[in-house]
């Protein structure tokens, strides 16, 4: 102000301006437009005013609100992640909310994955330690008998070291099994994708298990109405599928002497049956024999020499190629049924469609 006065001293002409102006300004108010005017300019900053204050209330508002919603993140990043936030707002805010609680729950289900998987490795570990310590413990426990002389002539020689050679040979088929297993559980596995006949496959994979089949007194079969059935897969990997399913149908078939091999086609899949008459699978089992290292009581008890990974091996090589696989028996048929997409692009209506 004191500046203000100086420079309106020091300035006449500046001074007058402003003197004129204000009597401009004075006349003015005694005007009709003024007062018309005024009636409308003092409503107008009442209005504004109120506007400002109430902009200013929901900024503040949703400041509020932000905070809030800090401090609940705070909370489930501090471990709570049962929690979510449980306000609904409008607007923006909203979408946040929503996007915080799904972001919550997707890390959720990733650490559970994971724990899932560690476990898994973890059960996998034992159970692999236990079935190679198993056979291992025996070769060494004979050799040993060997090495310390304790034996009578050469015949028990001779069996000491079949019974270790017999074992040496199980560890053999577990670790091939486990390698396979792992192998076909690798996300990025590859499939080769090639065209070929799946009646002309199974015919001759019959062929080739007939020998063994005769000396079991079982008759290998294939039944079907198709004289070929073209399809895309992977051959080399499923003949290990079926190989698999005729093995196990000729191994624990007890008093089996039938195996047949159903070729189906309905619309876009091929549908293959591999079943055996004998023994049935209990009701209770039938639910865990594709679970890795499952194998029903009996199986164990005869000591029927296998790994439990075969039908977890099936049933991930049969998933790889966009397919389904289970398992059915009653006092007639031990039946595994096997679903195909018969070309790739069909794989993922196939699995839709289940
Ligand atoms: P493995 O043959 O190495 O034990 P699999 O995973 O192939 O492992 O089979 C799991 C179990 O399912 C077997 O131990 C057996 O008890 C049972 N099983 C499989 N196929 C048949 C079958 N055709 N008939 C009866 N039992 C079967």
């Amino acid at each position: 102000m004191v500046l203000f006065t100086q420079m309106l001293n020091n300035s006449p002409d500046l001074s007058d301006a402003i003197y004129r102006s204000k009597n401009i300004f004075a006349n003015s108010l005694d005007s009709d437009i003024f007062w018309s005017g005024r009636n409308f300019v003092i409503p107008f900053f009442v209005i504004i005013d109120i506007l400002i204050v109430f902009w200013r209330l929901i900024r503040r508002y949703r400041q509020m609100q932000l905070r809030h919603i800090i401090n609940e993140l705070h909370y489930i990043a501090n471990g709570n992640y049962d929690y979510r936030i449980p306000f609904e707002l409008r607007g923006d805010l909203s979408k946040v909310v929503d996007s915080i609680n799904g972001l919550v729950d997707s890390t959720v289900a990733a650490i559970e994955d994971e724990r899932a998987i560690e476990k898994s490795k973890d059960e996998l570990i034992t159970n692999v330690s236990h079935d190679i310590r198993t056979p291992l413990t025996s070769i060494i426990g004979y050799l040993g008998l060997i090495e310390d002389r304790q034996y009578q002539n050469t015949d028990e020689i001779l069996k000491y070291t079949s019974i270790a050679y017999k074992k040496a040979k199980q560890m053999k088929s577990l670790v091939e099994d486990l390698f396979e297993y792992s192998k076909v559980r690798q996300p990025s596995v590859p499939v080769i994708n090639v065209s070929f006949d799946m009646v002309q496959l199974l015919e001759q994979l019959a062929a080739d298990f007939e020998l063994e089949a005769k000396k079991k007194d079982i008759q290998i079969l294939v039944d079907t109405t198709e004289s070929q059935l073209v399809m895309d897969g992977d051959t080399e990997k499923l003949v290990r599928v079926f190989n698999n399913l005729i093995t196990n149908g000729l191994k624990y078939g007890t008093h089996a002497d039938k195996i047949i091999i159903k070729i189906e086609k309905a619309k876009n899949e091929a549908v293959i049956t591999v079943q055996n008459n004998g023994q049935p699978i209990p009701r209770e089992a039938l639910d865990q024999l594709f679970d890795r290292f499952y194998r029903v009581d009996e199986s164990r008890s005869q000591e029927i020499s296998g790994t439990g990974l075969g039908l977890a091996i099936t049933q991930n090589i049969v998933n790889l190629h966009g397919g389904y696989i289970y398992a059915q028996s009653n006092e007639d048929w031990t039946s595994f049924i096997i679903h195909l997409p018969l070309h790739k692009n069909q794989a993922k209506a196939l699995s839709d469609n289940r």
